[in-house]
């Protein structure tokens, strides 16, 4: 038996395109995320982060190019070999089920035995402070404490590579706040390689080790949050960030 391939990059995207009919939304990306790292994909509406995120989970299939997780083309893995875990801008709670129940959903599905169910179920409630909320149902949380569900559910999963689309969209400025470090600082504890969207500059500027700065399609700048302040790779990147001309 060989060992997968060491790789220092969590992930690796080599020439990535991605096409809807004849409009092409992803033009020749590459991208390379360090292990551990936190990255943000950052850039207005419509330039492609959520596309890009999306051909990264394996949920939509890119017209060209490849995504390597940790030295494996995701293409030759079944989606539960990945190693990713997903959040997404609206929740995705199942209105039906208890909290306990939406945050173990796929470890269920999994087929993931019950006592490490509870295990891991326990952790993640004790971590994001959900241990009194777990028989309640989603419509019973207010938008903060839905948002710890999600986070739960992706946590649970074990996944080393986190991916999450406008998470904090929903929720207040100052809840936006706390739940920008409480994610910041999960992030850190359990050593995750995240990959976050964001179309909002001082969010992506307070968490990321790495932003990716988009505009139609393509990448404009990728470079740590001080260099881009510092040295800002174009007019648009300068404006988008708000830096003095
Ligand atoms: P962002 O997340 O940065 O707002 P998206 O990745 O959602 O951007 O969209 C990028 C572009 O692709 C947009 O022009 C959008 O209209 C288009 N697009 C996204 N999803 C689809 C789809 N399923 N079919 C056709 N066009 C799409
Ligand atoms: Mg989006």
């Amino acid at each position: 038996m060989t060992a997968a391939p060491a790789s220092a990059d969590a992930i690796r995207l080599d020439s990535l395109r991605k096409q809807f009919g004849s409009t092409t939304v992803l033009h020749d990306i590459h991208l390379r995320a360090a292990r551990g790292r936190f990255v943000v994909l950052l850039g207005p509406s419509g330039c492609g982060k959520s596309t890009l995120l999306r051909v990264i989970a394996g949920l939509e299939r890119a017209d060209g190019g490849r995504v390597v997780l940790d030295g494996r083309d995701v293409a030759e893995l079944p989606p539960a070999a990945r190693g990713l875990s997903m959040v997404f801008q609206s929740y995705a709670l199942f209105p039906h089920l208890d909290v306990a129940e939406n945050i173990v959903f796929g470890l269920r599905a999994r087929r993931v035995a019950a006592a490490e169910r509870e295990a891991r179920l326990a952790r993640a409630a004790s971590l994001l402070g959900l241990e009194k909320l777990l028989k309640r149902r989603p419509s019973q949380l207010s938008g903060g404490q839905q948002q710890r569900v999600a986070l739960a559910r992706a946590i649970v999963a074990e996944a080393p590579i986190c991916l999450m689309d406008e998470p904090l969209s929903n929720l207040d400025a100052k809840l936006r706040g706390e739940m920008r470090r409480e994610i910041r600082a999960l992030q850190q504890r359990l050593g995750l390689t995240m990959v976050y969207v964001t179309h909002d500059q001082a969010e992506a500027m307070s968490m990321a080790d790495q932003v990716v700065l988009m505009r139609d399609g393509h990448i404009e700048q990728d470079a740590t949050p001080a260099e881009i302040y510092a040295r800002p790779a174009s007019a648009f990147v300068a404006s988008f960030i708000g830096t003095p001309p």
